[in-house]
């Protein structure tokens, strides 16, 4: 008999399970519906702020189109909403772009629902000229207000990894960019000592950075378009306004469903991607909280990397296959034009979150060896346990070459390795490439000294 599988959510976990499920799987087996309430399927929110910073384009960003998955006989249904999950009858409410209600049975059923961009319910934040950066539409919009007669003026709600995307993006169509947060320093990715070198580079650069404030209200002229944001001190002048404030898993199916939730909101899985008391309900990605295997508690990470990952497995298991996810270091990476930033494991607040006590080195270096052309400074900062010297976290910000350095820490912390066994790994060097000493290494170097001068003192 062939059997069903309903996928909610077009986009990296539910189009690579639905994927992986159909290469494993022949259409006689297993039908597969995709339902998606946007108008694209597998694309990439990654590139949406080097699409609107000029670097490549809107098409290049769609992976696989709705047609090249409806001809691996995925019967993918566009601008169609699921509205209900029924777990108990097995099936799920749809509503399509007419108002049109239906139900649709399945045998396995994949939540890939993903992240909810954070909106402030405050005056204004519908206004004309208040974009967010979610959605291949989100893109659009923010080009086509770009293109817009006087537009000079951008604010950027938020210094996480998109907000600061998003002001290089603005940087480069010329606009004067300010950057309001409510964190003392951007980038609460990193310990505050980290983000005060981005928040350095970003007034490097030209963004002026307002943090420590609360945006109250945007403000909008007689034509009801953007025209300033207010703080609860100050206001900042805006023909444009980017929000990048964070998301939240986009569970509210599931919760309305009755599926287990965890603290973060985000769904709760078992390592193979299934729903804990369900025997044919999936999720992954956005919407769901992962394990951190550095503190071993339950996380919600909203990263393409995971998300893909998720799909593969669920679509591996749904497939007649076996596949698990272990669960994740904490790894991500990002830039602001030229200034690269990374990080790994734990910072120091979750690092005593989950009860570990720690000792921290940083370390300045460069890129390349000090002679070599273009050699860049770089920082490297690196947490390990007290007593044990167990590698707890790295963070790294520097020019080109250093962000993907922080990959190999993130294996080290998968290996449980400890910062005296970093010391000896045995890393490649050339002088266009790193110094004879590679700058993790060097960290590696200081946090063994401290632990064991911290041994040695107590
Ligand atoms: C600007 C930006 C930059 C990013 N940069 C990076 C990066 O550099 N590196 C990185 O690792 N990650 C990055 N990410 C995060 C990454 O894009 C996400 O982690 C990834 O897309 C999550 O995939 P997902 O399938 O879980 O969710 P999504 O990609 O959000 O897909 C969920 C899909 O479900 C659809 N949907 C939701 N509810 C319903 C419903 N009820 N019915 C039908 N359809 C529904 C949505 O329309 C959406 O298409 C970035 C995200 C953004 C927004």
């Amino acid at each position: 008999m062939t059997e069903r599988l309903v996928v909610i959510g077009g986009d990296a976990t539910g189009m690579s399970a639905a994927s992986q499920a159909r290469r494993r799987r022949s259409a006689d087996e297993l039908e597969i519906v995709a339902f998606e309430r946007g108008r694209h399927t597998s694309y990439s929110a990654c590139g949406i702020p080097y699409w609107i910073g000029g670097d490549t384009t809107g098409d290049a960003l769609i992976a696989r189109t709705p047609d090249e998955h409806r001809a691996h006989d995925i019967d993918v249904r566009l601008a169609t909403e699921a509205i209900e999950v029924d777990p108990a009858a097995g099936r799920v409410r749809t509503r399509d772009a007419d108002g049109r209600e239906e139900w649709t049975g399945y045998d396995h059923l994949v939540i890939a629902t993903g992240a909810v961009p954070v909106r402030p319910s405050i005056p204004g934040i519908d206004a004309d000229g208040v974009h967010g950066v979610q959605t291949l539409d989100d893109g659009e919009a923010v080009l086509h207000g770009l293109g817009g007669a006087g537009v000079r003026r951008a604010v950027v709600v938020g210094g996480g990894y998109i907000g600061v995307e998003m002001a290089e993006a603005l940087l480069r169509h010329g606009l004067d960019v300010t950057l309001v947060d409510r964190a003392e320093q951007p980038m609460t990715t990193l310990d505050p000592d980290m983000g005060r070198l981005v928040r350095v580079a970003l007034e490097g650069l030209g963004v002026r950075v307002v943090s420590g404030v609360t945006v109250s209200a945007v403000l909008t002229g007689d034509d009801g378009r953007v025209r300033a944001v207010a703080t609860d001190e100050d206001e900042y002048p805006a023909d444009i306004v980017v929000l990048g404030i964070g998301v939240r898993p986009g569970t509210e199916l599931a919760r309305a469903a009755g599926l287990p939730l965890g603290a973060h909101g985000g769904l709760l899985t078992d390592r193979a991607m299934r729903v804990p008391g369900t025997e044919r309900i999936w999720a992954g990605g956005d919407c769901v909280e992962v394990l951190n295997l550095v503190s071993g508690a339950l996380q919600h990470i909203a990263l393409g990397t995971h998300a893909n990952k998720h799909g593969r497995i669920i679509g591996t298991n749904i497939g007649g296959g076996y596949a698990t996810f272990p669960g994740v270091v904490g790894t991500a990476v990002s830039k602001v034009c030229d200034v690269e930033l990374a990080r790994t494991g734990l910072l120091e607040a979750q690092a005593r979150a989950a009860g570990l006590e720690f000792v921290t080195a940083v370390i300045e270096s460069t890129t390349r060896a000090g002679y070599y052309p273009d050699a860049a400074t770089m920082t490297v900062k690196m947490l390990a346990e007290r007593g044990t010297g167990r590698l707890l976290g790295v963070q790294i910000i520097g020019r080109e070459g250093a962000a993907k350095r922080v990959d190999i820490a993130a294996v080290a912390l998968t290996a449980g390795m400890t910062v005296g066994q970093m010391v000896d790994l045995d890393l490649g060097y050339a002088p266009p490439f790193s110094p004879v000493w590679d700058p993790v290494l060097v960290a590696a170097r200081k946090a063994a000294d401290a632990v064991a001068a911290d041994i040695r003192k107590s």
